[in-house]
């Protein structure tokens, strides 16, 4: 396994793989690893025949009130689970090789990014648009794999990469969770056992609106207020948003049709936690 920290290695390295005929798998990530990283990173290896896995930590997507300085790092830790799972190079440049002095330039898409994280997170879909499209141009892709834990901005890249014509398949990957439920992430490391516990009800109260969704329910008001009700009840927990959307546009939808996203966002303790449950007609038709 490789380890690149330049962009003009990474350019060279992604050209002479797409000169042998090889396809480019590429796991954009802030590292700290956990098995939603690694499940991402199983599929990169079987769909491409070299596979690139990001480590950075963009300030860019951090507001100055938010955790950058704090956010969990550890490469060694990384690079080994990395090369357990058959990654053949961790691209992991630093902030000077991506916004050197007089950096100017950044990515919007404007419709996906106005609602949810977009409402507490003014900048965050700025940053992610701006590094995923630097990271594409480094790192040459063919197909780029996302989790759809942060379903927003799945749906914000796939947006961005359609608008800009750019030649990446974006994929898509289901939410690892933890045996309990929980869904995997690098800051559920900020928890405390209490925390731990009152973090479930995010999973709990999604679990609740499926059973709702199942029996019929498609009014998202009724199931919103359920959701909210078993959320706000748990100690520790302050709800930021808890919606139903459009799964392509992320605008609000008062009936549930087609595919829609249930999407939360609390706030356990000092640790802002995400997840989110799609709801397809097409797909929960049991024949
Ligand atoms: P992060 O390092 O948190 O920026 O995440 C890097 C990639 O891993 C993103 O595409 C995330 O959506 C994805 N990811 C993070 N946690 C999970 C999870 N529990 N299940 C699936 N994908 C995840």
């Amino acid at each position: 396994m490789e380890i690149i920290k330049t962009v003009a290695e990474m350019q060279r390295f992604a050209e002479s793989q797409r000169l042998q005929g090889k396809r480019i798998s590429l796991v954009p990530t802030m590292g700290y690893f956990h098995e939603g990283h690694l499940n991402l990173m199983r599929l990169g290896r079987k769909i491409g025949d070299c596979l690139v896995v990001s480590i950075y930590v963009n300030p860019a997507q951090f507001a100055p009130t938010e955790d950058f300085e704090a956010y969990p790092r550890d490469f060694e830790r990384d690079r080994a689970l990395a090369e357990g799972v058959g990654v053949d190079v961790i691209f992991n440049p630093d902030n000077r090789e991506m916004y050197p002095d007089g950096y100017q330039t950044y990515v919007e898409v404007q419709e996906t990014t106005k609602n949810l994280c977009g409402v507490s997170r003014p900048h965050f879909f700025r940053g992610v648009a701006t590094v995923c499209t630097k990271l594409f141009h480094s790192v040459k892709p063919h197909t780029a794999i996302f989790g759809k834990k942060d379903f927003q901005q799945y749906v914000t890249i796939r947006q961005m990469v359609r608008d800009l014509n750019l030649d990446i398949e974006i994929v898509g990957m289901e939410i690892t969770r933890e045996p309990d439920g929980l869904a995997m992430s690098s800051r559920n490391v900020y928890l405390s056992p209490e925390e731990r516990k009152s973090a479930l009800s995010l999973s709990r109260s999604l679990a609740l609106a499926g059973g709702l969704y199942a029996q019929g329910e498609r009014n998202a008001a009724v199931i919103l207020e359920k959701v909210r009700g078993m959320i706000s009840t748990t100690p520790y927990t302050q709800i930021d948003y808890a919606k139903i959307c459009d799964a392509a546009t992320i605008k609000d939808v008062d009936h549930i049709e087609g595919e829609t996203v249930l999407a939360l966002a609390v706030w356990v303790g000092k640790t802002r936690l995400i997840d989110n449950r799609v709801f397809n007609d097409k797909q929960d038709i049991t024949i």
